[in-house]
C-alpha cells in the first residue's frame, strides 16, 4: 500500500451531513452555504466569510474585489501554487514576485518591499506550508492604497501572535481552499474572509455573475423579481453538498491540526541528525503551525533530490515537490519575460525540497516506514 503525501479524513458524521443535504430541498444556493459561511467566519474571528467553488475562485474574487486591472501590479511569493499569482493575471494585472526568507520560507516586509513599485495595488503573502507569514510587518511597510490578501490555503487553523489566520486583523481579505489535501476537505471549495462589508458585497456579486437584487443598490425598481448585473462575474458558487461536507469537517479542525503537529514532532525527533536532510522551519512559541506540508531540504542539490524522490516512489512513499517558483513556469516566462535568478532563495529552496507524508490519518506505522526508509536511503 502506497503512502501519499496528503489525504482527506472523512468520517461517518461527514457522510451523514452530505446525505442529509441530498435528502433535503436544496442541492445548491440553499441554507448549507450560509451555515458554512457563518461557522467559518466565527472560527476565524472575522465578521464575514464568502464561500466559493474553489480556492482559485476565492483568489480571483478577492483580486477582483481589490479592484486590480490592466496596468496594475500584484506582488506575491515566488514560492507558492501558481493560483496565488494567476488571480491577478486573470484580471489583466501583472504578477510580480518576492523572494522568500531562507529561515522561514515565507516572504517578509523586506522581500516584499524589494518587489513593490508605483503600480503595485495588491500584495498576496502566502502562509507557506502552514507557517504564518509576518503580515503585520508587511502591512506596516506598505502604502495605504495597497490591498493585502492573505493566501491561507495552507494555514487554516494556524495563528500568529494571538491572531487567528483568517481574522484579517492585518489584511483586507484572507483566502482558503478546501481541496482534499488541505486542512479540511469539501471535495472542491474555497472561502474569503473579510472585515469590510463593501468587499463582502463585491465578493458575493462576483460569485454569481455580478448580479444583485439588493434593493438599496439597484439602479431602478421594476418589481420584486428584479435583479441586475453590476459587474462581470462568474458562476463561482459552492453547492450545498460541498458546504455541508466543509462545515462538518470544520468541527474537527482543531483535532486535525493537533494531529499534524504530532506527526511533525515525530518527524523532528526521528529524523534528527539524518545525513543530507535539513528539517523545516518551526513556528515561534506564540504561534501555531498548521503543517499543511512537512518539507525537508536535500542539501545534495537537484540531482540528489531527484534520485531520492524516485527511490521513495519505488518503495511506495509518494513524496511531492512544492513548488517550482511560479515565474519559472513557461507561461510566466513567455508572457512576462521572467528568467532564472529572479528570486535566488526560492530557487535554492526548490532545488532541494521534498514534501513528506503529513496528514491526520497517517498511522504511526506508516510514518515509521517513511522514517526508516529515509534513514536507509540518506544516512
Ligand atoms: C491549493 C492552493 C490554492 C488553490 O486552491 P484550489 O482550491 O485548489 O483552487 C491556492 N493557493 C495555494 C497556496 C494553494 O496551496
Amino acid at each position: 500500500m502506497a503512502v501519499p503525501y496528503g489525504h482527506q479524513a472523512v468520517d461517518d458524521a461527514d457522510i451523514q451531513a452530505v446525505v442529509d443535504v441530498l435528502r433535503g430541498e436544496w442541492l445548491t444556493q440553499g441554507p448549507a452555504v450560509a451555515a458554512f459561511e457563518e461557522t467559518f467566519a466565527e472560527r476565524c474571528g472575522a465578521p464575514y466569510a464568502v464561500a466559493f467553488s474553489s480556492g482559485t475562485a476565492a483568489l480571483h474574487a478577492a483580486a477582483f474585489a481589490a479592484g486590480i486591472g490592466p496596468g496594475d501590479e500584484l506582488v506575491t511569493s515566488a514560492l507558492t501554487f501558481a493560483a496565488s499569482a494567476n488571480c491577478g493575471a486573470y484580471l489583466g494585472a501583472t504578477p510580480r514576485f518576492a523572494d522568500i526568507d531562507r529561515s522561514t520560507w515565507n516572504v517578509t516586509a523586506e522581500t516584499i518591499a524589494a518587489s513593490v513599485g508605483p503600480r503595485t495595488r495588491v500584495v498576496i503573502p502566502v502562509h507557506f506550508a502552514g507557517l504564518p507569514a509576518p503580515v503585520e510587518d508587511i502591512r506596516d511597510a506598505l502604502a495605504e492604497n495597497v490591498t493585502i490578501i492573505e493566501d491561507a490555503a495552507h494555514a487554516l487553523g494556524a495563528h500568529r501572535a494571538g491572531a487567528q489566520i483568517g481574522s484579517c486583523r492585518h489584511s483586507h481579505m484572507t483566502t482558503f481552499s478546501f481541496h482534499p489535501v488541505k486542512a479540511i476537505a469539501a471535495g472542491e471549495g474555497g472561502m474569503v474572509t473579510t472585515r469590510d462589508p463593501q468587499l463582502r458585497e463585491r465578493l458575493t456579486r462576483f460569485r454569481n455573475h455580478g448580479l444583485t437584487n439588493d434593493r438599496s443598490s439597484l439602479t431602478r425598481d421594476e418589481g420584486a423579481w428584479y435583479a441586475e448585473q453590476q459587474d462581470l462575474g462568474f458562476n463561482y458558487r459552492l453547492s450545498d453538498i460541498h458546504s455541508a461536507l466543509g462545515r462538518s469537517q470544520l468541527a474537527k479542525l482543531d483535532r486535525y491540526i493537533e494531529l499534524r503537529n504530532v506527526i511533525a514532532a515525530r518527524y523532528r525527533e526521528s529524523l534528527d541528525g539524518i545525513g543530507d536532510l535539513v528539517l523545516p522551519p518551526e513556528a515561534p512559541a506564540d504561534s501555531l503551525h498548521a503543517y499543511h506540508l512537512f518539507i525537508v531540504q536535500h542539501c545534495g542539490g537537484r540531482e540528489a533530490r531527484r534520485r531520492l524522490y524516485g527511490e521513495l516512489h519505488e518503495r511506495g512513499i509518494l513524496v511531492q515537490v512544492h513548488y517550482l517558483p511560479v515565474y519559472l513556469h513557461p507561461w510566466y516566462r513567455r508572457l512576462y519575460g521572467y528568467e532564472p535568478g529572479l528570486c535566488p532563495e526560492a530557487e535554492r529552496y526548490y532545488a532541494g525540497c521534498l514534501s513528506l507524508p503529513c496528514f491526520p490519518g497517517l498511522t504511526e506505522e506508516d510514518q515509521r516506514l517513511v522514517v526508516d526508509t529515509l534513514w536507509d536511503l540518506c544516512a
